[in-house]
């Protein structure tokens, strides 16, 4: 697991913990284009990638996301395995650092939409959490062509990406 910051990243001032949905995801300047490139350069055209956003509700409106977690998974074209290893290392990183995970992101092959094995396997399901699904290996320029779900009552909504991320 690589924790990537997208920002300067100040200490909590009070107890973290989860706004109340719908979440609203600012990302700092060129977070977006960050997050791209990384599934890009994981996938390489060829294999499914995955990576988390973490950060902490900030001073206005939303959460503010200070950090791309990039996931070392066995992965084909079609699937993607996360181990038990990179899960507990991400949890670990964002237990120390005082954030939360707020989405997580990956790459498929063609169209981006959730399967049935990623509604099967999901990293997270607590309200509000977000599964983006990046069409073709991420080769276009971000946000194009993303798919946004939301965790409501353990089902997974279509949510409109202009809606919920700012940056
Ligand atoms: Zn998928």
């Amino acid at each position: 697991m690589n924790a990537i910051p997208l920002a300067t990243n100040d200490p909590p001032l009070h107890e973290t913990t989860r706004p109340t949905p719908p979440v609203r995801l600012n990302l700092p300047d060129g977070g977006l284009a960050r997050t791209q490139d990384e599934l890009r350069s994981r996938s390489k055209g060829v294999r499914e990638s995955l990576v988390l956003w973490a950060g902490r509700p900030g001073p206005s409106d939303g959460v503010d996301i200070t950090h791309v977690l990039s996931l070392e998974c066995p992965a084909s074209d079609l699937r993607l395995v996360v181990p038990m290893s990179e899960r507990l290392a991400a949890l670990e990183f964002v237990r120390r650092e005082g954030l939360l995970i707020f989405a997580d992101l990956h790459t498929h092959p063609g169209a981006a939409f959730l399967s049935e094995a990623d509604r099967a396997r999901p990293f997270g399901s607590k309200e509000g959490f977000y599964a983006i699904v990046v069409p073709e290996f991420a080769a276009a320029a971000a946000p194009e062509g993303w798919a946004m779900y939301e965790a409501r009552a353990g089902e997974w909504f279509p949510v409109d990406v202009s809606e919920r991320i700012a940056g």
